[in-house]
């Protein structure tokens, strides 16, 4: 049994949290959202991030963006940084979507204190949150992801390790650009083929097997009727917001701009999915929704 301490107990964070003490671990819990630490079966409600982050063995973060990671540990006006607070021997492990230098920062600010830290991102949602099926894309020296992986295994199926500090968010950033530009290109030819006779249903089948066979026909067709137990047969509700998606592709743009890389394609994915969120209102819909941009009719 691990001592976890726990901190952003949201749509992610709740979930993963109450995996881990279900396992059996002692975890806990800490959010600026009293109620969020009364709904984690099994944790231990805590005043403080401090207090949960004082003698265990491992904490955990799960917090919205960079600005939070960064006051979490490295301290603000208001307070001072948890890592100066911490015990050297104590793991971190930050689950957040973030910047990479924000990752790389923190993560270099733990090793100088000794602390072995990890950027860890996930993939998989909040169904993968619930059913501990996360994949876990990890930055952070060998030791420390050694040290992490049996707490992973615990809240997900898959762990990689893609590197230095950092790695882990690049690796995410990276992927979930393709995933933009893949699914605003399938709605795209999805739609072509409509508007000019086809049916989606056989364009898709025709498409997976061929050159431009990809995931989102594979899993997550972005055309109703096409695909069962898809947001897209059921209104776009669920899975994976535009919002979040727009925040990935963002964070996207500002590491190829620190980097000085090219990404022209996820710059126009990004431009799409705002023209789509702005003129849809669809920032709470999944991100297939984009099918809507080619085929305003699609929504109903
Ligand atoms: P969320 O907004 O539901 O939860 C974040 C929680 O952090 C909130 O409850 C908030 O009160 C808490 N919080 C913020 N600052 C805090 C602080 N200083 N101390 C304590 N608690 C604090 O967000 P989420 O959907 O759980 O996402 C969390 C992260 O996971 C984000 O970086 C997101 O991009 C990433 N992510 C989300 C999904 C998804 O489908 N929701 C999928 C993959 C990755």
């Amino acid at each position: 049994m691990t001592a976890i301490g726990f901190i952003g107990l949201g749509n992610m964070g709740g979930p993963m949290a109450a995996n881990l003490a279900a396992a059996g671990h002692t975890v806990k819990v800490f959010d600026l959202v009293p109620d969020l630490m009364a709904s984690v079966a099994g944790g231990i409600a805590c005043s403080s991030a401090l207090q949960a982050a004082q003698d265990v063995d491992v904490f955990v973060s799960m917090l919205p963006a960079g600005q939070h990671v960064r006051g979490l540990y490295l301290g603000n006006e208001q307070q001072p940084g948890l890592l100066s607070q911490m015990a050297a021997s104590t793991l971190v492990i930050d689950c957040s979507t973030i910047d990479p230098a924000s990752a790389r920062a923190v993560g270099e600010a733990a090793g100088s204190l000794g602390i072995d830290m990890i950027d860890a991102p996930v993939s998989g949602g909040t169904a993968g949150a619930q059913n501990g099926t996360l994949t876990f894309i990890v930055g952070g020296s060998p030791n420390a992801f050694d040290r992490a992986e049996p707490v992973l295994s615990v809240m997900g199926a898959n762990t990689f390790h893609a590197g230095g500090a950092g790695a882990g968010q690049v690796a995410k950033i990276c992927n979930n650009m393709l995933l933009a530009i893949l699914m605003s290109g399938t709605a795209e030819a999805l739609s072509l083929g409509v508007d000019n006779g086809l049916d989606p249903a056989v364009l898709s089948e025709i498409m997976k097997v061929s050159s431009g066979g990809n995931w989102a026909l594979n899993v997550y067709n972005p055309f109703p009727g096409v695909m069962e137990g898809v947001p897209a047969s059921r209104g776009y509700e669920g899975g994976f917001l535009v919002d979040l998606m727009r925040k990935d592709l963002n964070l996207a743009l500002q590491t190829a701009q620190a980097s000085d890389s090219a990404i022209p394609l996820g710059g126009l994915a990004n431009n799409l999915y705002q023209v789509h969120r702005q003129t849809h209102d669809a920032g709470r819909l999944d991100f297939s929704s984009i099918a809507w941009l080619y085929k305003p009719d699609l929504k109903k």
